[in-house]
């Protein structure tokens, strides 16, 4: 299994996700269909590993330690190219790691190491555009007979029907501005 590889492959290269520092990792496959690449849930945490952290004049308690961790990795990341699906594991094991539960300095720390030792390509966001193209997966496009683009700040959006008074109606929801509707066949790439 790919995260076993992963595994592997940090041990090989001094990270060993054994360590009783880092706690059970266990990871499984995301049913709802979303937008993000993973996700991994903390559980547990330490006690004795409770800091402060100062953002502005806001004061948040954070744990550097947890207990236990569970990787999630979205169901539509798993067509892809396998390289690209151990990039998100990898990505996902290093917030398991100590004072990697964001993506500061330490995570980035173990990113760029991860990358430069073993050939990842780990970054904070994905493409998920580039990737379905990059792995072969066509890009469904569906057909839309409206339009809706506001006059001020641009904001534009495609609906199949609409209420004939919908630009009386609504204003933009970004700027407050009014919508122009125009009516044609227009395609839009169905990978959101
Ligand atoms: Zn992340
Ligand atoms: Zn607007």
């Amino acid at each position: 299994m790919l995260f076993n590889e992963c595994k592997n492959e940090l041990d090989s290269i001094g990270i060993d996700l054994n360590n009783k520092s880092i706690g059970e990792i266990t990871i499984s496959i995301g049913k709802r269909a979303c937008k993000r690449y993973g996700c991994c849930k903390q559980q547990n945490p330490i006690k004795s590993s409770r800091y402060v952290e100062k953002i502005g004049r806001k004061r948040y308690v954070k744990y550097a330690l947890f207990e236990k961790h569970n990787i999630e990795i979205s169901k539509w990341v798993m067509q892809l190219n396998t390289d690209i699906i151990k990039n998100t594991i990898m990505h996902e094991i290093i917030h398991c790691l100590p004072n990697c539960s964001n993506h500061g300095n330490e995570f980035k720390k173990y990113a760029n190491y991860i990358n430069y030792k073993l050939g990842y390509d780990i970054s904070r966001l994905g493409d998920k555009k580039q990737d379905l193209i990059d792995s072969n997966i066509p890009i469904e496009k569906e057909k839309f007979n409206y339009k809706i683009e506001c006059s001020r700040c641009g904001y534009s959006f495609y609906r199949k029907r609409l209420n004939c008074s919908f630009s009386n109606k609504y204003r933009c929801g970004k700027c407050g501005g009014r919508f122009s509707v125009y009516q044609g066949t227009f395609y839009q790439e169905q990978y959101m």
